[in-house]
C-alpha cells in the first residue's frame, strides 16, 4: 500500500479498497520503523489519525475533496497552526505556529492528512541537509554507506522516496525542491514565481522562494500543484492567473515540440554519467517526436554569482527578525539589550546561516552596494532576457538537474563554494522566476539516482508535466522497493 502513487491512493480511497485511517496508520508505522532516516522533525500521529477519520466520513458521504484522506509530509518551514514549526533551526526549536500558511490551508481544505513536519537545512540554506539543528537526514537509497538526500528539502525527499508518506511539500529558492528530488529519485517541481502563495512560509530570499510538490510521479505533482496554486491576497507577489487543470496535460503527445539544449550547461564539473543521462533524455524526447534545438544562454554562467549575492542579501534582511524579542529562542545572561541580541543570534543560528548573514550584509553595505548588489540585479535582467529569447525558439529546455549524484556523508565538499555548486544547474530558474521540474532518469554506476530538469516559460507548468511524463514513461526508472 505504501508504494502507491498519490493518484493510486486517491482512487483506492474513493473506491473504498482501503481507508484513510488504514493508510495513515501504515505510514505512521513506517515513520517509526525508519526513524534512523531522521526525515521528520515532528510527527503528529493523533492529529493525523483524527483527520484521517474525518476524511473517511467525507468519502462515505460523497463529500471528498481533491486530495481527501491522502497522507502528506510538510516541510518544516510552512506555518501549521498549533504545530511546532522550526525551519530546522535552534532559533525556532520550540516555536508553535500561530496561524496556517496558505499552501497548507489549501491542502487541508482539499482533505489531505498531515503526518508531520519534515527535516530541512537550517532556514533552507544548504544542499545536503547537513545544516539542520535537528541532525542529518539519510537518503533512503543508501546502500553500503549513508548518502545525503540533497537539500534543503531533504526530509521531504527522503520521506517520499522511502515511502513514509504519499507526497510532500518542499520549497525552492535556488534548487531546494529539484536537487533533493534528483538525489532521491523522485519528482519535484518549482512553479513559476508567484504561482503559489508564500504566505506563512518562513522566508529565505523572498524574491526567489516558491512552494512546490515533491511526489512519486509526474501525474501526482500535477494533481498536487493544482491544489496549492493560485492567487492569494495575503501575498502581494502571488499572481492572479487562472490555475489550469494540470493533470489534463499528462499523457498528451509531444510530437513536434521544440526542446532546447543550452550549450553552456555542458560545463566543467558535470560528470560523464550525468552527460550520458542527459543524452538518454534527449533520445527519449526525439523518439517521441520532439525536435531537439541547440540554444545558447550566454549569461547563465553568471547565475551562481548573481544568486549568491541576491539570496544572502535578502536572507540577511529576512533573518533580522530573529532577535530574541519577537520569536523563539532568547539567550540567557545578557547584561544589556544589545548583548541580548548578539548572544541570541550567536547561539541561535548555525554556521551556514551566519555565513549568509555576513555575505548579505556585506553586499548591501553602503560601500559595496553598487559593486555587488546593484550589479547582480543588472545581470539578473540579462539572464531573464536570455531565457525570454530562448523561449521564442523553443517550447521547453532540458538539462541535468545536478552535476553529480548524491554523495556520502564525510565525502561532502568541505568548502562552502563547492557545496554551493550543487545548485549550478537549478538557480537559473529562480533568478528568472521560471518553472523547473526534476524527473528521475536513471541510476549511476553506484546505484544512485540522477534526475533531468525541464524549464519552461512563465506559467507553463502544464507543458512541463506533459514533457516530464514522456521522460518518466520511457526512462524505466526503478522505484525503491525497500530501504536497507
Ligand atoms: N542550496 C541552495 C542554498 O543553499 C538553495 C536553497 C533553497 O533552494 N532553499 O541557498
Amino acid at each position: 500500500m505504501y508504494t502507491l502513487s498519490l493518484y493510486e491512493v486517491k482512487s483506492g480511497l474513493l473506491s473504498k479498497k482501503f481507508s484513510s485511517v488504514e493508510i495513515t496508520k501504515c505510514f505512521l508505522e513506517r515513520i517509526e520503523k525508519y526513524k534512523n532516516l531522521n526525515a521528520f522533525i515532528t510527527v503528529c500521529p493523533e492529529q493525523a489519525l483524527e483527520s484521517a477519520k474525518q476524511s473517511d466520513q467525507k468519502i462515505a458521504n460523497g463529500m471528498a475533496g481533491e486530495m481527501e484522506g491522502i497522507p502528506l509530509a510538510i516541510k518544516d518551514l510552512y506555518m501549521t497552526k498549533g504545530i511546532r514549526t522550526t525551519s530546522g533551526s535552534k532559533m525556532l526549536e520550540n516555536f508553535i505556529a500561530p496561524y496556517e500558511s496558505t499552501v497548507t490551508q489549501k491542502l487541508l481544505n482539499a482533505g489531505s492528512v498531515f503526518l508531520g513536519k519534515t527535516n530541512m537545512d537550517e532556514f533552507a540554506m544548504g544542499s545536503a541537509n547537513i545544516t539542520s539543528y535537528f541532525g542529518k537526514v539519510v537518503n533512503p537509497w543508501s546502500k553500503d554507506k549513508p548518502l545525503v538526500p540533497g537539500g534543503s528539502s531533504g526530509g521531504s525527499a527522503a520521506a517520499v522516496a522511502g515511502h513514509l508518506c504519499v507526497a510532500a511539500t518542499g520549497s525552492d529558492t535556488g534548487g531546494s525542491i529539484r536537487q533533493p528530488a534528483a538525489f532521491s529519485g523522485i519528482v519535484g517541481i518549482k512553479p513559476t514565481y508567484g504561482r503559489c502563495s508564500r504566505y506563512g512560509m518562513i522566508a529565505l530570499a523572498s524574491s526567489f522562494d516558491q512552494a512546490g510538490p515533491m511526489t512519486k510521479t509526474v501525474r501526482d505533482a500535477a494533481i498536487f500543484l493544482k491544489v496549492i496554486a493560485g492567487y492569494d491576497e495575503k501575498d502581494s507577489t502571488s499572481v492572479n492567473e487562472p490555475v489550469p487543470d494540470y493533470e489534463s496535460f499528462v499523457g498528451k503527445s509531444i510530437n513536434g515540440m521544440r526542446i532546447g539544449i543550452p550549450k553552456e550547461f555542458h560545463m566543467d564539473g558535470i560528470s560523464d554519467e550525468v552527460e550520458r543521462s542527459w543524452q538518454k533524455g534527449i533520445d527519449i524526447l526525439k523518439d517521441a517526436g520532439a525536435e531537439i534545438v541547440d540554444i545558447s544562454l550566454p549569461y547563465s554562467k553568471y547565475s551562481m554569482a548573481v544568486y549568491y549575492i541576491i539570496q544572502p542579501a535578502e536572507a540577511s534582511a529576512n533573518l533580522a527578525r530573529f532577535d530574541g524579542v519577537r520569536y523563539g529562542f532568547r539567550a540567557e545572561g545578557a547584561k544589556s539589550l544589545d548583548e541580548m541580541y548578539e548572544m541570541t543570534r550567536e547561539q541561535g543560528f548555525g554556521d551556514e546561516v551566519k555565513r549568509r548573514i555576513l555575505i548579505g550584509t556585506y553586499v548591501l553595505s553602503a560601500g559595496y552596494y553598487d559593486a555587488y548588489y546593484s550589479q547582480a540585479l543588472k545581470v539578473q535582467k540579462l539572464i531573464r532576457q536570455d531565457l525570454a529569447s530562448a523561449f521564442e525558439k523553443v517550447d521547453a529546455i532540458l538539462t541535468p538537474t545536478t552535476p553529480h549524484s548524491a554523495f556520502a556523508f564525510g565525502e561532502e565538499p568541505t568548502d562552502p563554494v563547492t557545496m554551493y555548486l550543487n545548485d549550478v544547474l537549478t538557480v537559473t530558474a529562480n533568478i528568472a522566476g521560471l518553472p523547473g521540474m526534476s524527473i528521475p532518469i536513471c541510476l549511476d554506476k553506484l546505484g544512485r539516482p540522477l534526475g533531468l530538469q525541464l524549464l519552461g516559460p512563465r506559467f507553463q507548468e502544464g507543458r512541463l508535466f506533459q514533457i516530464g511524463e514522456v521522460i518518466e514513461k520511457n526512462a524505466n526508472f526503478p522505484s525503491l522497493k525497500e530501504i536497507n
